[in-house]
């Protein structure tokens, strides 16, 4: 049976991404090796990084100035590195979840966090929208796609002082102003390649500000000097990176990719919102994630839940659970998910309302 993987993370990748991948697990580059056993020095790897980081920059339209980095560690390591290397003093911080949380934890670390909103108050179903950022931080914070609870900023928003942003869960979904941000990051699981590889964008010039010891490999500045090979890099999850790139140039680049997952979205929110069983965990639809579809059945329903979920399963929805905080149903439609799944997921859900 066709599956249909609508998991979080790590998460569908394009059929181009994997085969490539596997291709070169069996031969790298004609070496007649693999690439799991070349140096990450040979000249093979270094023009597969150098290629990597030329079409990440021409994807998303990277100005001068700015460095793209591959490094270990997870977006999680980022929550750390970025107050260690950019705040000063002080920074504000927009708290939006889950991941919002961890990053506002590690900061309060190295200065004074102003969090400047937050979503808490609605388990994080709405995106906090009356809020101002004092003009004296070092920098804004925020996460633009909340994937446990189905949120999204897809605006870049106007706060009046540089920002950085967590994109890890809708990297390559939209254009980004990135002149606006003095760095951007994410865990490469969603949109990119396999786990493994962190991808970090950030302007040379914001760094340095900061008195504080930075141990070598948590400094920003090393990597940038050594373009991401100052120690061994992940160097499968890049080769893989660089695959996904070069098939998304070649659907069109990122506005023809926007283009395909807000049209996938808005199948699934309407099918949703047109159903007398479910109904969707975001009620605002600008504030709705394109990338992570959150819905629960209506309190009449609600102890069909566990039968859907088995249903779906039965043909072939693969983690359409909804995370634990908040209950029923996500449907993960990363760039990698073809339409045909969305409509099978439709298809399931009309099909099971039916007989209900
Ligand atoms: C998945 C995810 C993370 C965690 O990434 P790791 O690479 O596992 O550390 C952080 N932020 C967001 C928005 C995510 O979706």
């Amino acid at each position: 049976m066709k599956k249909h993987n609508f998991y979080a993370g790590p998460s569908i990748m394009s059929q181009f991404t994997i085969e490539e991948t596997a291709k070169a697990v069996h031969n790298f580059a004609d070496m007649g090796l693999s690439i799991l056993e070349i140096s990450h020095r040979s000249k093979q790897f270094q023009a597969v990084m150098d290629e990597a980081v030329a079409l990440f920059k021409e994807l998303l339209e990277i100005p001068e100035g700015y460095s793209v980095l591959f490094l270990g560690g997870g977006a999680s390591l980022q929550f750390a590195m970025v107050p260690m290397n950019m705040l000063a003093k002080k920074a504000a911080y927009l708290d939006t979840g889950v991941w919002a949380n961890k990053a506002i934890k590690e900061a309060k670390l190295f200065g004074d966090i102003d969090v400047v909103a937050s979503s808490k108050d609605k388990n994080y179903t709405y995106i906090p929208k009356d809020f101002t950022v004092p003009g004296d931080v070092d920098y804004f914070h925020y996460t633009s796609n909340n994937t446990i609870y189905g949120t999204e900023i897809r605006k870049d928003p106007e706060v009046g002082v540089r920002m950085i942003c967590d994109m890890s869960s809708d990297i390559f979904s939209r254009p980004v102003d990135i002149a606006k941000y003095d760095l951007i990051y994410g865990g490469a699981q969603k949109n990119l390649a396999p786990s493994g590889v962190t991808f970090v964008i950030v302007k040379d010039e914001a760094l340095g500000h900061v008195d504080r010891v930075i141990p070598t490999m948590l400094d920003y500045r090393t990597h940038v000097k050594k373009g991401s090979m100052f120690n061994t890099p992940p160097v499968l999850p890049i080769y893989s990176a660089l695959q996904t790139l070069k098939y998304y140039k070649s659907l069109g680049g990122i506005r023809a990719i926007e283009r395909m997952d807000m049209d996938k979205a808005e199948v699934l929110y309407n099918a949703i919102d047109g159903s007398k069983m479910f109904v969707a965990t975001v009620p605002n639809h600008e504030d709705r994630s394109i990338m992570n579809v959150c819905f629960v059945m209506k309190p009449e329903y609600k102890e069909l839940e566990k039968d859907f979920i088995d249903f779906a399963t039965e043909r072939g929805m693969m983690g359409i659970k909804g995370h634990r905080d908040v209950g029923g149903f996500r449907a993960s439609l990363y760039n990698a998910l073809p339409m045909e799944s969305v409509e099978a997921l439709v298809a399931a859900m009309k099909e099971f309302e039916a007989k209900h």
